[in-house]
């Protein structure tokens, strides 16, 4: 490896973990990988996404990270994974050649004491007293040992370095098999629903869309668990689609899908479900078995807006309020009516 990379990698590290503090992200590898690539700009599409967000003043949470990651870095995963080994074996070489080098400057200062010490004889003709020179020798002792100690210290750091590095590399593989996604759709799944609703509900002008599908356990019961899947996952697809503006869809459970609106207002978050109504509207699943195709599906939706002193617990519970009145009202609605 070229000095000229490691130096290059050392100085995109010192100006990542900022980066990680700043948007509150924890130094976990994937985000780290994230990062490391922003601020490298190796990936130009995954920056403009970045400053996007940042622009838009949308939280770069702990999902959303992810979802870059999946979006932008996946398929360079191994690229990442292999650079941040590099990065992180840059200051390893850094470390151990510092190391090498204090051992070098001990075995040095030790051949000059010992040269001072044969030399003692010379030194005395040249006029200087014994006690001179053993002042002189005995400081030399101290320096040594000073060294010494300092080569200890350096060697428990490098343990320590090696320590962490393999945590880390552990740590990358483990977040790799991680399940963040939802199986079956792709959409992000509950657990991260409640991680992004609790970063999101921070920053005011956040809504929250509740969808149901209607009479759902009928298409299961009439055409199958396999084309009830396939209906889940032509639902899912369209809320992705329709989301705007930096609106994420997750799979909540079962049939039930929400969204998380960031920075909108009640009426945009509103209307932005009832485009995601009628996209349901209009999925039809073609069964390959008869060739029949599956229409009439239809979504119940509730939304509500975040006001201030509420919990995300509260908002999830609004929306699903709203939701029980679409569904009395005979499905097929978002509700409230405005
Ligand atoms: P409502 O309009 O009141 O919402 O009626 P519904 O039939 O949609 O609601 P209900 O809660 O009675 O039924 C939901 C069904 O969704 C029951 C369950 O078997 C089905 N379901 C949940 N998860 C899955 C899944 O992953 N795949 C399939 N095929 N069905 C699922
Ligand atoms: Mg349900
Ligand atoms: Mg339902």
């Amino acid at each position: 490896m070229a000095d000229t990379n490691v130096e290059a990698s050392f100085s995109t590290l010192k100006q990542t973990i900022p980066l990680l503090l700043k948007h509150k992200v924890s130094a976990v590898p994937t985000n780290y990988a994230l990062w490391y690539t922003y601020v490298s700009n190796e990936s130009p599409d995954l920056s403009s996404a970045v400053d996007n967000l940042i622009e838009n003043k949308i939280a770069l949470s702990e999902v959303r990270t992810k979802e870059l990651y999946r979006n932008y870095l996946a398929e360079k995963e191994e690229v990442s994974a292999w650079e941040l080994r590099q990065s992180v074996e840059g200051m390893l070489i850094q470390l151990s050649q510092s190391l090498n080098d204090t051992r070098s400057e001990t075995s040095t200062f030790k051949q000059t004491m010992d040269n001072c010490v044969d030399d003692l004889a010379k030194v005395e003709k040249e006029g200087l007293s014994i006690e001179e020179v053993m002042a002189l020798v005995r400081n030399l002792v101290k320096e040594t040992q000073n060294i010494r100690r300092s080569t200890i210290s350096f060697n428990s750091a490098l343990s320590d370095a090696h320590k962490e590095i393999e945590a880390l590399k552990s740590q990358l593989e483990q977040s790799q098999q991680e399940a963040l996604y939802d199986a079956l759709t792709g959409l992000c799944n509950r657990r991260y629903f409640d991680e992004e609703l609790a970063t999101q509900s921070i920053q005011p002008g956040l809504c929250l869309i509740i969808v149901d599908l209607d009479y759902f356990k009928k298409i299961n019961d009439n055409y199958g668990h396999v084309m009830g899947d396939l209906v889940l996952k032509a639902t899912a697809k369209k809320l992705q689609a329709t989301c705007r503006d930096g609106a994420q869809a997750f799979r909540f459970g079962g049939e039930e899908f929400a969204i998380i609106v960031p920075n909108a207002s009640f009426a945009k978050a509103r209307s932005m479900a009832e485009s995601m109504r009628k996209a349901i509207e209009k999925i039809g699943v073609k069964d390959k078995r008869s060739g029949e195709v599956l229409g009439d599906i239809s979504a119940s939706m509730g939304v509500a807006e975040l006001q201030k002193g509420m919990n995300p617990l509260a908002l999830v519970e609004e929306a699903d309020k709203q939701l029980y009145q679409a569904k009395n009202l005979g499905r097929n609605r978002v509700m409230p009516m405005s």
